[in-house]
């Protein structure tokens, strides 16, 4: 695909919400429906497709693609909450956590909620979802969804995560945390074709995103029990990302970068190469980013 692709010529991708069906019972479901299943994907052309046919992704479990444009909005398995309309790259951050059932993990910018509610399918609704957001109305949307997709394990609240207490003993057992802050939103390919901006406004932009997202991270860092992180933004610029990750690792010593899916088609730029991109004509996604940190464990188990 050409770059710059535009969102109409994207596949269409839908994650199969695992608390409430399964990858077997939609693909059926699809197949008596007249849309014809292909298999799993093998190669990242298998990914175009025409009609009404469908694939199982190849690189994440529970994402089906379909060709563009195809429209689930109407749809039943949307409505009753079995299928969660989420590009394949904004399934990578709660993919990558994997935080397991039982644990107690924080979202921190978490409205509308398509991430919340991948993390408490794979939590299979068991634990603690402690979620966050300062927008009201994005929360009440996120109320909506976590209800139609069958999530019980979340707490909501409507608070600027900047200003919680990681002293606090509620979350003394937080292991995971899932960042997804404000960003540009440059990698959405929608919003790329906008009136020109400009130049000086918008790097006053960035520069003040960039500020928000490393203060959360390191905001993120100081939670006492803390043992792997993932940032995520749908940005392109390398400000919002990896000079952001970057600053961080250089901050907080006790924190390394996790390598990431090996067969990955797109690399975070150097040196964070452990880190994904994804984009249009390398993954045939929106642009997006994601950093997975881990705390450094002491080896020898000497105490610091
Ligand atoms: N993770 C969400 C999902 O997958 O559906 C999308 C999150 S969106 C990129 C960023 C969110 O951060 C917005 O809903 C915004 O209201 C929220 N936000 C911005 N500043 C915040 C803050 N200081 N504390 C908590 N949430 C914040």
């Amino acid at each position: 695909l050409p770059a710059g692709t535009p969102a109409e010529q994207l596949p269409r991708y839908v994650r199969v919400n695992t608390l409430k069906t399964t990858v077997g019972d939609t693909v059926d479901y699809l197949k008596r429906e007249g849309f014809s299943y292909l298999g799993q994907a093998v190669r990242l052309d298998n990914l175009t497709l025409k009609n009404k046919e469908f694939v199982l992704d190849l690189h994440l479990p529970e994402v089906l693609a379909f060709p563009p444009n195809t429209d689930f909005h109407d749809h039943f398995l949307y409505k009753a909450g079995h299928v969660i309309l989420q590009d394949k790259a904004s399934c990578l951050p709660a993919y990558l956590l994997h935080p397991p059932p039982g644990s107690h993990v924080i979202d921190a910018c978490a409205a509308p909620g398509n991430k919340t509610s991948h993390l408490a399918a794979i939590m299979k609704n068991r634990g603690r979802l402690f979620a966050f957001d300062l927008d009201g109305k994005r929360l009440s949307t996120m109320s909506t969804l976590l209800l139609r997709a069958g999530v019980s394990c979340h707490q909501l609240a409507n608070r600027d995560f900047l200003t919680v207490d990681p002293d606090d003993p509620q979350y003394k057992d937080v292991e995971y945390i899932l960042l997804d802050p404000s960003c540009s939103g440059s990698g959405m390919v929608c919003l790329r074709d906008g009136s020109p901006t400009d130049q000086e406004e918008e790097k006053a932009r960035l520069a003040a995103l960039a500020s928000f997202q490393l203060h959360c991270l390191n905001h993120s860092l100081r939670f006492p029990s803390l043992k792997r992180l993932v940032y995520s933004t749908c940005s392109i610029h390398s400000q919002e990302n990896e000079e952001v990750v970057a600053a961080c690792l250089q901050q907080n010593p006790n924190f390394r970068l996790v390598p990431l899916l090996a067969q990955w088609p797109e690399r975070g730029l150097e040196p964070l190469s452990q880190c994904l991109r994804a984009s249009t004509t390398k993954t045939l996604t929106h642009g997006f980013f994601v950093a997975l940190l881990e705390k450094v464990s002491n080896a020898r188990g000497i105490k610091e």
